[in-house]
């Protein structure tokens, strides 16, 4: 692993300070648009990527028509998202032929795929700086070049140290996103994750305690912690284990709710269990991808569990913490998957009674063995597989909604509801969607709110104090 050495640093701040030059010949205040696909650690790399742009004199716009420069940071967990992306390329060529100073970058997970980079450079010529995954950090380099008129690809193999001198464009107040650990070591055979993030690599406790304690002095109420499988935090270069770091960052005044993401189960500790039942602030809400419920399945996918150990899981988190709500992620259409197997799933989310889940069509991954082995089932059988088991969760999440009907939770108000500017929009603690009238003023405020109505998605409510 790559390290980040000091002179990386100087190269940085050189950088920012030429194109900080180079723009102010050009345009006072240049605008950036940035678009990101895929899961929260995306978004928090946009966060970081936004710093950089506005250390180096950008404002933000929400259209490439009012930019002049266009970021679309990439995911590659399934096609759908990469699709688009060409798309969005795509619609851009008409854009940069009529104004020739537009900057056109893409960066992210799709661009650690060498035959995406081919493609960009065949069919896309208009794009003018690819990066990957890894060294963040040098994005200002590449924008100098690119303002210089070359073209930019940067995406190595190899992974760099996380490099700590950033500072960020948060969104989502007053919800702050702490990245913990980096890349993935679990490779679960339908999943472009490890070949695309690298290695686990995980940061120094005190340097995310720092960014804690610095969102909690500018107001931020709630801390998600992110990594692509949070539990094995400090196993590659021994850190605290992410129990311990949970407790430290519950000791950070001001900070009222912690919430991480993602676990796996293989990895999920008794340890880890009892932090979120004694901790009050560690949110009685976990996500726990499942992917499916047989077991031939399971370790055709390399999940390392089986259903029953799933299900002993389940009952020692709801021994523990009963009123813990549970989400998870399923795969439908994996290759080889029956519909026997595929019942087998179906009858896991009656047993577990999951609040919500998140739910795919298998995506073939060029490079993933899964990509190699072959299907059983049709399109159309996969896809009438699918409705099925959302047909059954809508009714469970239903159900589940129903039963706080008449209850008070306690909402920390996150903004302006999407589709009503007269209500406002929050989260209790296990992480549902509450909505109640009310005034702007209650952003970042944990309030109390009684259910009045119970939707598939959402709760209704009311404020009582
Ligand atoms: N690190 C997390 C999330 C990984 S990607 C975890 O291990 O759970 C998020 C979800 O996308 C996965 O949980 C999985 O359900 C889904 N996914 C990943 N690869 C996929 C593929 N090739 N096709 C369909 N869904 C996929
Ligand atoms: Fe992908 Fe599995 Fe790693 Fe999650 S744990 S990112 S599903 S390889």
């Amino acid at each position: 692993m790559r390290k980040v050495t000091p002179e990386d640093l100087i190269e940085k701040n050189n950088a920012i300070n030429s194109v900080l030059h180079i723009n102010s010949k050009r345009k006072e205040k240049p605008k950036a648009f940035v678009e990101t696909y895929g899961c929260a650690q995306n978004e928090n790399d946009s966060e970081m990527i936004k710093g950089m742009l506005e250390k180096m004199g950008y404002e933000f716009c929400n259209s490439y028509k009012d930019a002049d420069f266009v970021l679309y940071n990439t995911c590659a967990v399934r096609e759908n998202a990469e699709l688009r992306v060409f798309g969005n390329l795509g619609a851009l060529k008409g854009e940069k032929r009529e104004r020739p100073d537009l900057m056109i970058a893409v960066c992210g997970c799709m661009m650690q795929q060498a035959h995406i980079r081919d493609e960009i450079k065949k069919k896309y010529k208009h794009v003018d700086i690819v990066f990957g995954t890894h060294a963040l950090y040098k994005f200002p380099q590449l924008l100098e070049k690119a303002l210089e008129g070359e073209k930019v690809v940067d995406a190595p193999d190899e992974e760099t140290a996380i490099c700590e001198d950033m500072t960020y464009v948060r969104e989502g107040f007053p919800v702050a996103k702490i990245p913990i650990m980096y890349g993935c070591n679990n490779f679960c055979t339908y999943c472009i994750v490890p070949y695309v993030r690298g290695r686990e690599r995980s940061r120094n406790h005190e340097n995310i305690l720092e960014e804690v304690r610095q969102v909690a002095s500018e107001g931020y109420k709630e801390i998600m912690l992110l990594g692509t499988n949070v539990n094995s935090y400090g196993g590659d270069n021994g850190e605290m284990t992410f129990p311990k770091l949970l407790k430290e960052v519950a000791k950070v005044e001001g900070i009222e709710r912690i919430r991480f993401m993602t676990s796996h189960p293989k990895d999920l500790s008794d340890e880890l269990i009892d932090v979120i039942a004694t901790e009050k602030k560690v949110c009685n809400q976990l996500h726990l991808p499942v992917q499916s419920g047989s077991d031939r399945i399971l370790k055709l996918m390399n999940r390392k569990y089986t259903a029953e150990k799933y299900m002993e899981i389940v009952e020692k988190l709801r021994n523990k913490i009963p009123d813990i709500s549970l989400t998870t992620d399923i795969i439908a259409g994996f290759p080889g998957e029956t519909n026997e197997d595929f019942e087998e799933t179906l009858k896991l989310l009656e047993k577990v009674r999951y609040d919500t889940i998140f739910s795919f069509i298998y995506s073939k991954r060029k490079g993933t063995p899964a990509a190699e082995m072959e299907d059983c089932l049709t399109e159309e059988e996969k896809h009438k597989n699918f409705d099925k088991m959302i047909e059954l969760q809508n009714k469970i999440s239903r159900e589940i909604n129903e039963s706080y009907v008449g209850k008070t939770v306690e909402v920390l108000v996150e903004g302006e509801s999407k589709t009503n500017p007269d209500i406002l929009s929050g989260r209790c603690e296990q992480n549902k969607i509450v909505n109640f009238r009310g005034e702007k003023s209650l952003v970042g405020k944990i309030i109390k709110v009684k259910i009045t109505e119970a939707k598939t998605w959402s709760l209704f409510g009311e404020r009582t104090e």
